[in-house]
């Protein structure tokens, strides 16, 4: 009979080994978040236990006086990291340790770009994990104990960081875990008490458990129990009155809260009192984690505490998605400490938390707005567009968010400048609407035929060219009580109006059968000054813009047909207004409405055929055109068209 070996070799995940490659690599310039990284997941066990020992009686009194110890041995290159949180059991390590189970890891290794700079900063939002411990050590050890299991369920884990580990099982007394690194001779200057105090500081200092650094033994003293000292802030920062902590301290929690080492954008702190109790620590970060767009964990970004104990990701419950950038910290006095998750979904404390992380974010954006200047251009620049998610989900607050948006306009050549509040300061004095123009580009807004009308009456436009300023308009149909109108859509009533001539209603009619049901209707109108034809949407139809975006998002969209308004005063309408009916006037009819389609941005059904026409007429006009004036016209046309 063969036993189970005690020792058992085993190879990490293909993965893993990848990753410990790149990671002593790319992070050997940032080598002191190993530190950061232990001591996270060090907090996180301690969490664990806490949490759950709120409903498991067998964990009872195991949470008391958890602590991080740090301890090292200069001499020896050894660290080590322990806590007394909820441990691991042997599939567990051999889960944890061994593959990479979180899919964030892996999109972190996709993303590392090999600049130094930009790598530090994803390094920080993702958190690298355990594996961080490789870069400084050349041996990793592991030995832990799930809390609620025996003295004898031990295990220790131990790697040299090279496609394989060993496991084994141990007794061990104590709950939680304790990892042991033998640092690398180069990496050895890191074993001094300042040096550890100071990384601790730097990166751990707002963790909510105490983390204690072991003291150097006095002089001639009994080799005793080893002393640990308190190196971490003794008092959650959200706990402290506002006017007793300096703007450093702000940073440095909102760094360790979230990774990112810049500096965030503002940040409101309040303790509220009355019916409910709760601290509210709210910041607005100066720049997006780079998949804040795509994939984020949606519960993500603000934790919720309960009398300072750590109770789950929350984002979900106390932030709407349009502003999912914001990050904090809540800690009710009020909830029960046993509340899940559900609970949590359907509770009126919640809700009122939810309503005061809404108002005071937008304070905060509000107060952004009014200061200016280059950090409110940032601000719209990474969140602009979300924030205007908030218009089409949030009802309460939709004139609140519409007032923080910017836009271009034809006043203002940039994106961003231009407030709703801003345009109907400038409104006519007759002007009922505030009129916009949707676009794929500025540029191809700022050449749209539309515009030619509102030029000429002096009437600002709005320039929409954000992808979903689409879907804004749908849902932001007035503010202030002015109603938002497309400047392509229904009737224009802008200017005196005079009924059109019959002339121009009988144009229109031939061109109608021309084009007959490649298009809606067919009119003459006042839009337009310089171009012959424009595309004009119904009132309520989808736009073309909008049509084509979901076609690109692979939606099923009904065939719309575009409605032509003509310009009876140009000089091509005048033309086809001479011509007889016939293929001639049916080309250009064709023309006519393929060019109107172009200008929008938009795409030609057949623009094999669009370039047909447009170069035989090229060749009757270059070719007619010295015909009239030479001896030799036959040859004209044919040397063109060869
Ligand atoms: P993350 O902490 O983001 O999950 P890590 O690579 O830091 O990723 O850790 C991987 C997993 O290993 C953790 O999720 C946890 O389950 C386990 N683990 C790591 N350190 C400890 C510890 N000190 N106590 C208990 N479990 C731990
Ligand atoms: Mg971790």
């Amino acid at each position: 009979m063969t036993q189970t070996p005690r020792i058992e070799t085993r190879a990490f995940d293909t993965e893993v080994h990848q990753l410990l490659k790149l990671m002593i690599n790319a992070l050997y310039s940032n080598r002191e978040i190993f530190l950061r990284e232990l001591i996270s997941n060090a907090s996180d066990a301690s969490d664990k236990l806490r949490f759950e020992a709120l409903t498991d009686d067998s964990l009872k009194g195991l949470d008391q006086d958890l602590a991080i110890d740090i301890d090292f041995d200069a001499e020896a290159g050894i660290l080590t990291v322990r806590d007394r949180g909820i441990g691991m059991n042997r599939s567990e390590v051999i889960e944890n340790l061994g593959t990479i189970a979180r899919s964030g890891t892996r999109r972190f290794l996709e993303s590392l770009s090999g600049d130094q700079r930009q790598d530090a900063r994803l390094i920080g939002q993702f958190g690298v994990g355990f594996y961080a411990a490789f870069i400084v050590a050349e041996e990793v050890t592991v030995e832990t104990r799930r809390a609620n299991e025996s003295a004898d369920q031990g295990v220790r884990w131990s790697s040299k960081g090279e496609g394989e580990y060993q496991i084994e099982s141990i007794d061990r007394a104590e709950q939680g875990t304790t990892v042991t690194l033998r640092l690398r001779e180069d990496h050895r200057d890191l074993l001094s008490p300042w040096q550890l105090k100071r990384i601790v500081h730097h990166y751990s200092n707002h963790i909510a458990f105490p983390i204690r650094l072991r003291q150097p033994a006095e002089e001639d003293a009994e080799p005793a129990e080893p002393k640990f000292e308190r190196v971490n802030d003794s008092q959650a920062l959200w706990t402290r009155p506002k006017s007793e902590i300096k703007e450093e301290e702000y940073q440095e929690f909102y760094t360790g809260l979230t990774g990112d080492p810049d500096t965030p954008l503002s940040w409101a702190h309040h303790h509220v009192e009355g019916s409910q109790r709760y601290s509210l620590l709210l910041f607005l970060p100066s720049s997006a984690p780079f998949d804040l767009l795509i994939n984020r964990d949606e519960r993500e970004g603000v934790k919720l505490y309960i009398q300072r104990v750590f109770i789950m990701d929350a984002a979900e419950q106390v932030l709407p998605r349009y502003l999912r950038f914001m990050r904090g910290v809540i800690d009710s006095a009020d909830l029960p400490l046993n509340i899940s998750r559900e609970i949590l979904q359907d509770s009126p404390l919640v809700k009122k938390i939810r309503a005061t992380v809404v108002k005071r974010s937008l304070d905060l954006i509000e107060k952004l707005a009014e200061q200016g200047g280059e950090p409110w251009a940032k601000f719209l620049e990474d969140f602009g567009s979300i924030l205007k998610e908030g218009v089409i989900e949030g009802f309460e607050q939709r004139e609140r968010i519409a007032g923080l948006l910017r836009f271009a306009s034809t006043e203002n050549d940039k994106a961003t400048e231009v407030s709703l509040d801003d345009y109907i300061g400038r409104m006519k004095e007759d002007q009922e609407h505030i009129w916009y123009l949707t676009a794929e580009s500025l540029q191809v807004a700022r050449n749209s035929p539309h515009l030619e009308a509102f030029r000429k009456h002096g009437v600002e436009v709005l320039l929409l060219t954000d992808r979903i300023d689409e879907w804004l308009v749908g849902h932001l149909r007035e503010y202030k009580s002015k109603s938002l109108k497309s400047v392509a859509r229904g009737k224009l009533e802008l200017g005196e109006q005079a009924e059109p001539a019959e002339s121009a209603k009988k144009l229109a009619g031939r061109i109608k059968k021309a084009l007959g049901e490649r298009v809606g209707n067919v009119q003459p109108g006042t839009r337009l000054t310089e171009s012959p034809a424009c595309v004009v949407a119904d009132e309520h139809e989808l736009s073309p813009l909008m049509a084509r975006m979901m076609r690109q998002a692979g939606q099923e969209v009904p065939e719309i047909k575009p409605n032509l308004e003509i310009n009876p005063e140009h000089a091509l309408l005048g033309l086809m207004d001479q011509l007889e009916d016939g293929n001639r006037f049916d080309d250009l009819a064709s023309l006519l409405l393929d060019q109107a389609l172009l200008a929008e941005g938009g795409e030609l059904a057949d623009p094999a055929a669009y370039v047909r026409r447009v170069n035989a007429l090229l060749v009757d006009s270059l070719g007619a055109a010295p015909a009239q004036s030479s001896e030799n016209s036959e040859s004209g046309p044919e040397r063109a068209a060869s």
